[in-house]
């Protein structure tokens, strides 16, 4: 017998889970229209010259969660990460309603939820940020195994609680800017929350670069079900009505960025977003 469990099942669990979609016999049917997670087709991108996207993060206790969902880190309040546009001048003019986002959490994939040119990552983390006005910006980035691994995330995993609710805590600071690529260029797309109920309007940016993990924090990862949460359930950029995906390449230049949002998906039992 086919189970109906699962994001394939979202759109058919409650009225608000609509935009998830749902799988009809063997046909899924989408509702929504702008859906992550995407694959990043580099033909289907179109390079624009905007203004960087900076991350001003702080120092924050290493406290690391099992939502039963993934490993996540609850960030405390002041870390930011802002938008902007260039002003005919060649400066950057940003807004701190609309442009400047907090960061609330982080989270990871095993494997990746994107993929660039078909190709998935070992990993990836989702950074969730908030403006004043509530609209959600997700930076993610991918992760490769590579013997240049993240020592942070060796920690983080490391100290990840096997139990869903439980918390690891070791008496140390860390800095999520750990977590960002040196070359800055990003994609950015139109897209939607991972989990229910799959709002859209959430602004994607995926940093063009992966970071480096270990196999310890891959392994431990999947092995575990710590961070497996994996999308069934994958959008493509070559429908018709897919918005472009966007790619900025440098802070010089005249254009301005587009606008744009993206998705996640939020556990209906968990009011934090989950990506
Ligand atoms: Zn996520």
């Amino acid at each position: 017998m086919k189970s109906n469990i699962g994001p394939s099942f979202w759109g058919q669990d409650a009225p608000s889970f609509a935009t998830c979609g749902a799988k009809s016999g063997d046909a899924f049917v989408e509702v929504g229209m702008r859906q992550t997670p995407i694959n990043i087709d580099n033909k289907l991108t179109t390079k624009v010259n905007t203004a960087a996207l900076t991350f001003q993060y702080q120092d924050a206790p290493l406290v690391v969660s099992n939502t039963g969902h993934t490993v996540e880190l609850e960030y405390p309040a002041g870390s930011t990460i802002r938008l902007g546009q260039f002003a005919s001048s060649g400066t950057v003019n940003w807004s701190q309603a609309t442009d400047e986002f907090q960061l609330a959490q982080f989270h990871f994939h095993a494997p990746s939820e994107h993929t660039i040119d078909g190709k998935r990552a070992d990993m990836e983390v989702h950074l969730v940020h908030k403006n004043l006005l509530g609209d959600i910006a997700v930076v993610g980035v991918l992760m490769n195994i590579s013997s240049d691994t993240s020592l942070l995330v060796d920690s983080i995993m490391n100290i990840a609680p096997l139990a869903p609710g439980d918390k690891g805590v070791e008496g140390v600071s860390f800095n999520a800017r750990q977590l960002i690529p040196e070359n800055r260029s990003y994609y950015m797309y139109s897209g939607s929350l991972t989990t229910p109920p799959c709002t859209e309007g959430v602004r994607w940016f995926v940093m063009r670069n992966p970071i480096t993990v270990s196999p310890f924090a891959v392994g431990r990862c999947t092995r575990s079900s710590l961070c497996s949460l994996v999308t069934e359930v994958f959008r493509t950029t070559t429908g018709p009505s897919y918005p472009r995906t966007r790619e900025r390449w440098s802070s010089t230049g005249s254009s301005p960025p587009p606008r744009c949002a993206a998705r996640m998906r939020r556990a209906s039992s968990d009011p934090r977003m989950l990506g």
